[in-house]
């Protein structure tokens, strides 16, 4: 499957390209005076690089708004047939896959059934299969417009190998994600982490774009945190930071399936509480709906040690936003008429005084399609890295 990457060639290395595309993908709508301004590039390099960029179809002129000396100027945004990015997210019982443009809608997807107990191998082999359908089921689109793959799945994900260190739910260590599909195709692939994927989206597309400084907790049959700070995605050494789900909050605690005892995530994720009540989280949510004792018990538990940890994570990294992502937000609903307020009454008793009222907490904008448009915002981010912190005021 041959893609020559048109943008590869000469222009993936200009510096001034890649930041004006950046801001215009960021700003949405904004003048070539504007863009002069704001970076300081005089305005006949920007006219230049804007050439290029509508010549190579990423931007397109779009209504007019008033310019120097009461003349009217063309505002530019993306170009949203200009290029697209193969996003793919995988879950335990789906694999997903879309057609998204640059600025983050979907316009082509499907969805497939995995099965969690396949080896390795068998689920790889799954994934080429389904890329190598979508691809060639969606031939009319033009494959020089596709920049590149992008692969949204959980677990200890190493960047930028895209190896599964570790993915305890699938029961996977050491695969080599990106290497076995760049056998495969000549797309550049991307693999990475799905909370960071999440956060990345919703910085990129949705709820988050206006906060530069924010994290992710997202809570379902794990629990983990992402991070972001002015504007770039925190990973650390390994491309864990944020994994906090492993971190001991009673070592004398209830068996967690990392094989050690009263990790933060024993008292708050799906799987957990499943396994200590032996219910459903269904059946809890049901039972807790009932007022039964034992389910509010449960529940009321895992809200008070998620206020600690988002008081905690708060201290740590300072962010001005909180987005709350995961199974566990969007079933409680039902039971908690404002969850946020729920939370906000549990964080407020535990936060350090001067750092109450300095974060707003968010839930995610994007829907059920958030890990393929997640999977896309990782590739669009790599492309768009180094600049994707700028805002024009
Ligand atoms: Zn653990």
């Amino acid at each position: 499957m041959e893609s020559t990457f048109k943008f590869d060639q000469k222009n993936v290395r200009q510096h001034h390209y890649f930041l004006l595309l950046s801001l215009i993908q960021k700003n949405k709508r904004v003048s070539r005076t504007q863009l002069s301004n704001y970076t300081g590039i005089s305005k006949t390099t920007v006219g230049k690089i804007i050439k290029d960029l509508i010549s190579d179809q990423l931007v397109i002129e779009t209504g007019q708004t008033n310019g120097d000396l009461g003349r009217k100027a063309s505002l530019l945004e993306i170009n949203p047939e200009g290029a697209f990015i193969i996003g793919v997210d995988i879950d335990t019982h789906l694999i997903k896959i879309a057609l998204v443009t640059l600025n983050g809608k979907i316009i082509r997807n499907e969805t497939f059934s995995q099965e969690v107990r396949n080896k390795p191998i068998q689920t790889l082999r799954k994934l080429v299969d389904i890329i190598t359908f979508f691809i060639n089921k969606n031939d009319d689109i033009d494959q020089q417009k596709i920049l590149a793959i992008g692969i949204s799945i959980p677990g200890l994900i190493s960047w930028p190998e895209g190896v599964a260190k570790q993915i305890p739910q699938f029961n996977w260590s050491n695969i080599e994600i990106r290497k076995f599909l760049m056998g495969f195709f000549s797309f550049e692939i991307f693999v990475d982490n799905d909370v960071r994927s999440v956060l990345l989206a919703e910085y990129l597309f949705g709820g988050l774009s206006h906060y530069q400084n924010s994290i992710c907790i997202f809570v379902g049959s794990g629990f983990g945190s992402a991070v972001m700070s002015e504007g770039k995605i925190l990973r650390g050494y390994n491309n864990t930071l944020g994994e906090i789900g492993h971190t001991t909050i009673d070592p004398n605690g209830a068996l967690c399936d990392c094989g050690r005892l009263g990790c933060l995530q024993t008292f708050i994720c799906i799987s957990e509480i499943e396994k200590q009540t032996q219910k459903r989280f269904d059946e809890i949510i049901f039972a807790l709906n009932n007022s039964e004792d034992w389910a509010i018990r449960v529940i009321e538990r895992g809200l008070y040690y998620l206020g600690i940890t988002i008081s905690n994570e708060v201290c740590m990294y300072n962010p001005e936003a909180v987005l709350l992502a995961g199974p566990f937000f969007t079933k409680l609903a039902s039971s908690f008429s404002n969850i946020f307020e729920r939370l906000e009454a549990e964080i407020d008793h535990h936060i350090w005084l001067p750092l109450k009222n300095t974060f707003t907490l968010v839930s995610p904008s994007l829907g059920e399609n958030s890990g393929v448009i997640g999977a896309s915002a990782i590739v669009l981010n790599n492309f768009l890295k180094s600049y994707s912190n700028l805002h024009i005021p």
